[in-house]
């Protein structure tokens, strides 16, 4: 290894610098950590997921993306542990899931109503 002070070469297993006498590092410096920015970051279909959850209010197809995005996105952080969203992720399907039903009721009583009122003609 060589000396942090003064750059002479010393044999890796030396405590201190042949040349100056610094105390070298016997333990390697920790390299550093690989890009964090990959795996830090939100997990994009946990975004995706509870974007589409919002808009789901309005726009009740979308709901269903909010469950298939939020379904994929808990998959993909549950194989990688380092990934963020996971809370995203489990509102957007929620949110998708309750609309959804919220939709799926409500076009059901309106069914029944329309088929009521036909009925009556
Ligand atoms: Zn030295």
């Amino acid at each position: 290894m060589y000396c942090p002070k003064c750059g002479a070469q010393n044999p890796d297993n030396s405590k201190f610098c042949g040349n100056c006498g610094t105390a070298l590092q016997t333990a390697p410096v920790a390299p550093v950590t690989a890009a964090p920015v990959e795996t830090a970051r939100n997990n994009s279909m946990a975004v995706a997921s509870l974007v589409m959850g919002i808009i789901g209010f309005f726009i009740n197809p979308l709901s269903i993306l909010a469950i298939i995005f939020g379904a994929i996105a808990l998959g993909q952080i549950a194989r990688d542990p380092k990934a963020k969203g996971k809370g995203m992720a489990t509102t957007g399907l929620v949110l998708g899931v309750v609309v959804a039903a919220f939709w799926i009721i409500a076009l059901f009583w309106l069914g029944s109503a329309l088929w009521w009122v036909s009925g009556r003609f």
